[in-house]
């Protein structure tokens, strides 16, 4: 158990609570233009009601709160116009991507490609085929295809926050997705994998009665883990306490009808689970590493919305936040990850395996809110990863918008969530920290 000292190290990362907290300070200003202040980060393409959940039929735990309703802009001139349908029809063509700073020099030029698409728009503002898997994806692809179906959301008008969606359904989905964690020969197959239905079928069944015989999923992690394994179990047992700090700070008093922190769900959820703290922090330092090692590929992304003035604005943002990630002290040591020379190739193929498991479980989620939160969510920490584990400045490697923009916005959630928990802490702890 990791005690909550200002002092203490974040086990894993190389930073104590008190210095994450300090980078929060400092770096949300710049997280805050980027996320709040962009139409290019504001706004979010995906498929937030055309998957069916692929392991279980979900129809009876959907959730029927208003709060769980999200706003979605079907009125096209709501949407920035290159993003527009009828923009992106007409831009089919070769696949957009990002190029590096290699093929730009040998092209003689660092500005973006021209293409056959008219003299005034750059190649990379293209709208990329979203929909295609790179092998070095750890999620899977959210639609920003003109093929596929997909619904813009603006994350501004669709907080994070308590929705009442809870019981079977939600725990059947959490269940499901730390048993990807199960890394050990007898737990191989998830629900997932090359399953047939019935399989399936019997999968999301052994689930229930785990969580009926009572069964806590941080059982799964007691055994003495790896480096790796240890990661992946970090990285989504710190996505659900930040998703649980959003739902108590946000919370709504259904006597009173007002909404606001709630410090019994803070104390119930995570203020008895110190380790679950540690988690969301180390979550922070994983992600802001991932920003911190794409500064140098950002240098060369061309931000598209079809306003120059804007694009250059955001750039410019974007620029601001990732310097700022990049000059922090070393806080996450992604080299130490998949070495052992037996065993790496392998486990890493397992991990980006099981982590697109989880990112498929989404379609699971009754609730469109949360399915939503929990969509961008998988999909900037798998960002994240292929970012830590792939990204090679000398290779080929391009990030999709969508890609992108949940990076960014999963940092701004955790960010926001290390501020919440440091409200719940009380202001002693925030003053030592602060001092
Ligand atoms: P749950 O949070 O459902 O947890 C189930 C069990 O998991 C716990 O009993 C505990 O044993 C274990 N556990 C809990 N936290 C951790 C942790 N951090 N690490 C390891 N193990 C843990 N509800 C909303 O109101 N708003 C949302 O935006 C929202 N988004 C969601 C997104 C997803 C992807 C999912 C699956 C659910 C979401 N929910 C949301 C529902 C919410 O997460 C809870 O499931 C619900 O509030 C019921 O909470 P609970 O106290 O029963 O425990």
């Amino acid at each position: 158990k990791c005690a909550i000292e200002p002092q203490a190290i974040v086990s894993d990362a190389c930073a104590s609570f008190g210095t994450l907290e300090h980078l929060n300070e400092e770096i949300k200003p710049s997280l805050l233009a980027v996320t709040k202040k962009t139409d290019f980060f504001t706004y979010y393409r995906l498929n937030l009601f055309g998957g069916e959940c692929p392991f279980w039929n979900d129809q009876n735990s959907m959730c029927g709160n208003i709060a769980c309703a999200v706003t979605t802009l079907d009125n096209e001139g709501d949407i920035p116009p290159i993003w527009r349908s009828d923009e992106l029809s007409k831009i089919e063509g070769p696949r957009a991507k990002h190029p590096g700073r290699k093929e730009q020099e040998e092209r003689g030029t660092r500005r973006p490609l021209q293409g056959n698409l008219g003299d005034d728009v750059g190649e990379s503002c293209v709208v990329e085929y979203d929909d295609e898997c790179d092998d070095r994806d750890y999620c899977v692809p959210e639609d920003e295809s003109s093929k596929a179906k997909g619904d813009y959301v603006s994350l501004l008008d669709n907080p994070e926050k308590f929705t009442g969606y809870s019981g079977e359904g939600a725990h059947m989905v959490w269940n499901a997705i730390y048993r990807e964690n199960c890394f050990s020969k007898s737990h191989e197959e998830g629900p997932a994998g090359n399953s047939t239905p019935a399989q399936l079928f019997q999968a999301a069944n052994d689930l229930r009665n785990v969580m009926q015989a009572g069964s806590d999923p941080e059982d799964y992690m007691l055994d003495e883990s790896c480096l790796e394994k240890r990661v992946f179990y970090r990285v989504i047992s710190g996505m659900h306490a930040s998703i649980s700090t959003h739902i108590c700070y946000d919370y709504l008093d259904q006597k009173t009808g007002l909404w606001g922190p709630n410090a019994a769900c803070y104390q119930e959820r995570l203020g008895n689970h110190p380790e679950r703290v540690s988690n969301v922090y180390f979550n922070y330092a994983l992600v802001l590493r991932a920003i911190a090692k794409l500064e140098p590929y950002l240098k060369d992304y061309t931000f598209c919305s079809g306003d120059v003035d804007q694009d250059r604005d955001t750039k410019q943002k974007v620029m601001e936040l990732a310097y700022k990630a990049a000059h922090t002290p070393p806080i996450f040591d992604e080299s130490l990850m998949f070495q052992d020379p037996a065993s790496g190739i392998e486990l890493k193929r397992d991990f980006r395996q099981r982590f697109r498991n989880v990112t498929r479980l989404m379609d699971c989620v009754g609730c469109d809110k949360c399915r939503l939160w929990g969509k961008l969510q998988t999909a900037g920490y798998g960002t994240a990863l292929k970012v830590l584990f792939e990204f090679d400045e000398t290779e080929d490697f391009y990030l999709k918008r969508t890609e992108l923009v949940a990076l960014i916005n999963t940092l701004s959630r955790i960010s926001n969530s290390i501020s919440a928990l440091t409200h719940f802490r009380g202001p002693t702890t925030a003053a030592a920290i602060s001092g």
